[in-house]
């Protein structure tokens, strides 16, 4: 039994280690593009100062798999709580939004507060009535819709509803209390969370790679076909070709349609060009000094900054920066088809450190270093058409007995606990079908 995984990212370095320390399977391989595994867990080093792909932390619903990560990473993590803030109306309001209501002025907690309770919003069919008919009028307009336009690169009425199942209801006294100053606390699954102590969020998939084989992850092998002989799946790189009988895709689909030399139904590939995804843009700015070790991250509803979240390294662990140094890292969205609208590397930077200037969290003299990372395959986005697209691209798969695994294979919003938890999921399949 040989098994082909594409792609050295969480999901694929994951589905390794369960193959092999948990069912004893040991012919697997994994061909990964880049000369390092990571994927979107990649920690970039720009002069010492260590940047993730966005704010990248360990939390997760899922608590054996929580454990299981925490157990992995043994000495090399440590545990914190979250500080998230919104940036509104030049001042801080705790995250979630409506858990920080006291923090607004009074004209405002009263609008939220009175929209809130005296809501009157229709069942809703999309994200945008969704946000009027769980958090009324107010808090929807003045910073559910701005924020998730900024991030989502859409309008929330053509979001489709799949989405909204991930974001956690306030219950209606936490929403009340917040308003008239009695702490609560939303989103408490992600209240505190765990961070590598060295090596920035790659340590993670530096952990699983780790544990596996001796040359299990094959770096620099961009897969450029993938098609079937003799009942079996042969791959081809730029300079060798595999085959295996089992293959697992973790490559976004956009990638692995391209490289199928197959007789491609053209409903799959209109279901694939259909689906709808987020570039993102990740902003560096070093610091030659400890600033905001009290913050993790700030949200930003307003369009004058392209960035929607800064995250603040200090809040994460010491050692992403050079001794007495910080950093902050900005998260810029764009639509994927469209990119980011003609603007070079150059003006996003200048747009990230001029608002945190002139919004007084840094000074001019502060910033020693700058860098930019572009993400093509960041975020799925779930508009109306989602579930009907993924399902043809999920039946034909099935059908013609290739595995997707993963955030872009699977193209789902899923974090990495989740791709963890899939990958496992997926090993023992395999292992049924071995023992069949
Ligand atoms: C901004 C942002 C913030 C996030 N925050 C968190 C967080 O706080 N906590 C969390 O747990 N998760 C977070 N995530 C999600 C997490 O990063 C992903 O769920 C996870 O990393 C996806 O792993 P994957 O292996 O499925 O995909 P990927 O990491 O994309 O792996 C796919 C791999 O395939 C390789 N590949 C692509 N094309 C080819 C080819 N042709 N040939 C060979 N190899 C190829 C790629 O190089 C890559 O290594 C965040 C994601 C983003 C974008």
């Amino acid at each position: 039994m040989t098994i082909g995984i594409l792609g050295g990212g969480v999901s694929g370095l994951s589905l390794a280690y369960f193959l092999d320390h948990e069912h004893g399977i040991k012919q697997y391989e994994i061909l990964e593009k880049h000369n390092e595994a990571g994927g979107l867990c990649t920690t970039f080093d720009k002069n010492g100062f260590k940047y993730d792909l966005g704010g990248h932390i360990m939390f997760s619903s899922h608590k054996e798999i929580l454990d299981f990560e925490v157990n992995l990473m043994g000495e090399n993590l440590h545990k914190k709580r979250r500080s998230n803030k919104i940036w509104f109306k030049k001042r801080f309001v705790k995250y979630p939004f409506e858990n920080g209501l006291h923090a607004l002025d009074k004209e405002d907690i009263f609008e939220c507060l009175r929209d809130y309770v005296v809501n009157s919003h229709p069942k809703p069919t999309n994200v945008k009535e969704w946000f009027y008919y769980t958090f009324g009028t107010s808090i929807s307009e003045k910073y559910m819709l701005p924020y998730n336009e900024k991030i989502w690169k859409i309008k929330p009425e053509e979001m489709g509803m799949g989405w909204v199942e991930r974001i956690p209801k306030p219950p209606m006294e936490d929403v009340i209390k917040s308003a008239v100053g009695i702490e609560t606390e939303g989103y408490t699954h992600q209240l505190y969370f765990y961070y590598p102590i060295h090596g920035g969020f790659q340590s993670v998939t530096r952990t699983f790679e780790s544990k596996l084989k001796p040359g299990a992850v094959l770096t620099s092998k961009d897969v450029q076909a993938v098609y079937k002989e003799n009942n079996k799946w042969v791959i081809e790189t730029k300079d060798s070709k595999h085959t295996y009988e089992t293959l697992v895709s973790t490559l976004s689909i956009f990638k692995l349609i391209k490289v199928l030399k197959e007789n491609i139904p053209n409903e799959v590939i209109e279901a694939v060009n259909n689906l709808r995804y987020n570039s993102l843009a990740v902003v560096l700015v070093g610091l030659n000094k400890v600033k905001h070790s009290d913050l993790t991250a700030v949200y930003v509803p307003e369009k004058e900054s392209l960035a929607h979240r800064y995250c603040f390294s200090a809040g994460f662990s010491d050692n992403l920066s050079p001794p007495g140094c910080s950093s902050i890292f900005a998260e810029i969205t764009a639509n994927g088809k469209k990119g980011f609208e003609g603007k070079s590397d150059q003006e996003i930077i200048d747009n990230t450190t001029g608002w945190l200037i002139k919004e007084g969290f840094i000074e001019k003299n502060d910033i020693c270093e700058t860098d930019i990372k572009h993400i093509k395959y960041a975020y799925p986005v779930y508009d109306s058409g989602y579930n009907e697209n993924t399902k043809i691209i999920y039946d034909y798969f099935d059908k013609i007995g290739i595995c997707l695994l993963g955030r872009f294979a699977q193209f789902i919003y899923m974090n990495s606990d989740v791709c963890i938890l899939h990958a496992k999921k997926l090993a023992t399949s395999i292992q049924s079908k071995v023992n069949a």
